[in-house]
């Protein structure tokens, strides 16, 4: 996939990382999301397709590979 450049003029690369996203308030976790990533300042960026099928994969329990329990904590 092509990201093109980054707001701030850097160079994006695809990188393959674990991701965390809520569909209807439930947080699911996604290994190996193709995501653009800044080489200067960091920033991701998504494409709007893989979005979709992180929800579309988050619909079928059948997708699923285990199951995390999740510590959750407040900042403070
Ligand atoms: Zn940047």
């Amino acid at each position: 996939m092509t990201y093109g450049k980054c707001e701030c003029g850097g160079e994006v690369r695809e990188k393959k990382i674990t991701y965390i996203r809520r569909f209807n308030g439930q947080p699911y976790e996604f290994e190996n999301v193709p995501v653009g990533v800044c080489r200067d300042c960091g920033e991701r960026i998504f494409k709007g397709k893989v979005l979709e099928k992180l929800e579309h994969i988050a619909l079928d329990k059948r997708n699923f590979i285990k199951e995390l329990s999740l510590p959750v904590a407040e900042f403070h």
